[in-house]
């Protein structure tokens, strides 16, 4: 199998086939073998039936149906999973992506890219609650991840399938696979792709979603930095703390000793035990989170590196 679209769809009744007649379209022309993947996450509308209906026409339209709404990520998540494609091509499925920028997608990894990123140039959203967010996101995901890309949101990309392997996602990840993907060294290119407004039915996000990005961000740039290292990063902040602490307590022996203050109603001295207490706790937190690592890579026998290619090995 050449390709496997993936549509996650909530709720999307009026453009579900619609989408699947520009997908059809777009894929005969490109003369490979194809699938299409859809995942209905719970829709409570017609969606599930219209589905079906085209399903029954065409066996390369694969459809998934959750049994309550897990939300985008996990609807892809269940699409990648079954996807049996060496190309990876997920799209949503309010017609918002433009199926025909598939071709260009698929040139660009043939060119020897494993992840290739839509950026909707000229995005039809809303200014205040989708352009502005998106665009200071974006900014901070790339500063903080080190993978420069202009639209992080857009749900058009193309993954070779190795690349996704290893993946899981969790809350609003599926945005951030190039991130993580570029962690086990995955090439990753940006394309400029159409985008249009939504013609029917309604956004199934507000601006909450800017903080939920954010704080998956922090996830993802803890996992990026200190995934197979906790310590290096707790244990840095308790060396620094205790060393404040001796620091300030320091200070309040010398007041005590040379100007004759009382100890007890120095405010140094209820800080010293403080960073001297934060201090001990971080590199505990350090050492726990080292357990974690340790279970997490070994009971699945997960190795912390990624193999590319391999001479004269059995
Ligand atoms: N979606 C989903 N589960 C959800 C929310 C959204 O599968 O809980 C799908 C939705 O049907 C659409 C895609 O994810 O195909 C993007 O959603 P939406 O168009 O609402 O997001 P926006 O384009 O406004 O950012
Ligand atoms: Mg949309």
């Amino acid at each position: 199998m050449d390709i496997s679209i993936v549509v996650p769809v909530y709720n999307e009744q009026d453009n579900v086939d619609a989408v699947y007649s520009a997908l059809k379209v777009a894929l005969q022309a490109m003369g490979c073998s194809y699938e299409i993947v859809m995942v209905d996450d719970g829709s409570t509308d017609e969606s599930y039936k219209k589905l079906t209906l085209l399903a029954s026409a065409d066996a390369a339209l694969k459809v998934i149906r959750f049994r309550r709404n897990f939300g985008q990520t996990a609807a892809m998540s269940a699409g990648f999973d079954y996807a049996k494609g060496d190309i990876i091509i997920p799209l949503d499925g309010d017609l918002q992506n433009d199926p025909a920028d598939i071709p260009r997608l698929v040139a660009k990894i043939h060119e020897g890219y494993d992840v290739v990123s839509g950026w909707r140039r000229s995005r039809k959203d809303t200014f205040i609650t989708r352009k502005i967010p998106s665009l200071l996101a974006n900014a901070l995901i790339s500063r903080l991840t080190g993978v420069h890309l202009h639209d992080y949101g857009c749900t058009l990309k193309a993954y070779r399938s190795e690349v996704l392997d290893g993946i899981n996602l969790y809350g609003e990840m599926h945005r951030f696979v190039p991130a993580l993907a570029c962690q086990f060294g995955a090439k990753v290119a940006e394309l400029p792709v159409n985008h249009f407004p939504r013609l029917h039915g309604v956004s199934k996000y507000g601006i909450s979603r800017t903080f939920r990005v954010i704080l998956d961000l922090i996830t993802v740039k803890f996992l990026m930095a200190y995934s197979t290292k906790p310590i290096q990063l707790f244990g840095k902040w308790g060396i620094y703390t205790i060393l404040a602490g001796f620091g300030t307590g320091a200070m309040t022996l010398y007041m005590k000793i040379f100007e004759h203050l009382s100890m007890n109603r120095n405010p140094l001295l209820i800080l010293t035990a403080f960073l001297l207490f934060m201090g001990a706790q971080f590199i505990v937190l350090g050492l726990l989170g080292e357990l974690n690592v340790r279970t997490y890579f070994e009971s699945q026998r997960k190795p912390i590196y990624a193999v590319k290619d391999g001479i004269n090995l059995d």
